[in-house]
């Protein structure tokens, strides 16, 4: 194991921090727009881990409402960078989300096939609504069609690290989002 400087091995920085924290305050502020409405129950968003750590923080602590938070983790990637396509639930919901209004936050949508399974999964359980809110998308990557009402960013189809993005579990605590230098993948 090397203790080599996380961010050496960034070789082109599509955002920073601030850009970031920027962009999900404009999510959050459309959000707190959308469920304005007092329905008896806090808004219930569900980060899906690891890779949605960061966006989960931040988002929610961009919110002046009141929201309830829950996790689930799930497995589509293996450790690398490519998709394996079975989705598995390794961790789940802790909340009963039947007559709730939940927002699924994620860092990244790429094939799709996660969330598409994974909207279709909580629609299941009889919520209010289901949407989902992610920092980026890839639309050339995306096999399954799905409904993203919150959006951050498009991105072209590159593999990006970085403020929860991980290769091989490296490069999470990366503060800004950007691409890997080739040897790091050799
Ligand atoms: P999908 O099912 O949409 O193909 O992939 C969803 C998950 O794959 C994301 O939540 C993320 O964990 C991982 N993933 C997809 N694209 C990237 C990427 O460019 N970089 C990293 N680090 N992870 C990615
Ligand atoms: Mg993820
Ligand atoms: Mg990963």
């Amino acid at each position: 194991m090397d203790a080599s400087h996380v961010e050496a091995d960034l070789v082109n920085v599509l955002f920073t921090e601030q850009e970031i924290r920027d962009k999900l305050g404009e999510l959050a502020a459309r959000i707190e727009a959308d469920y304005a409405e007092d329905d008896g129950h806090d808004l219930l968003i569900v980060g899906i881990l690891r890779g949605a750590v960061m966006v989960m923080a931040d988002l929610s602590r961009a919110m002046t409402r009141h929201v309830e938070m829950d996790w689930m983790a799930i497995s589509s990637y293996g450790s690398g960078t490519k998709s394996s396509g079975v989705v598995r639930i390794l961790k789940d919901l802790d909340t009963d989300i039947s007559g709730r209004h939940v927002v699924i936050v994620d860092e990244i949508i790429d094939t799709g096939l996660t969330l598409s399974w994974l909207t279709a999964n909580l629609a299941s359980r009889d919520p209010a609504s289901v949407e989902i809110c992610t920092l980026l998308r890839k639309p050339e990557a995306l096999q399954m069609p799905v409904e993203v009402k919150y959006v951050g960013w498009d991105i072209p189809n590159e593999f990006v690290v970085g403020y929860g993005l991980d290769y091989r579990e490296r490069y999470r605590n990366l503060r800004d989002i950007g691409t890997l230098a080739p040897h790091v993948y050799s």
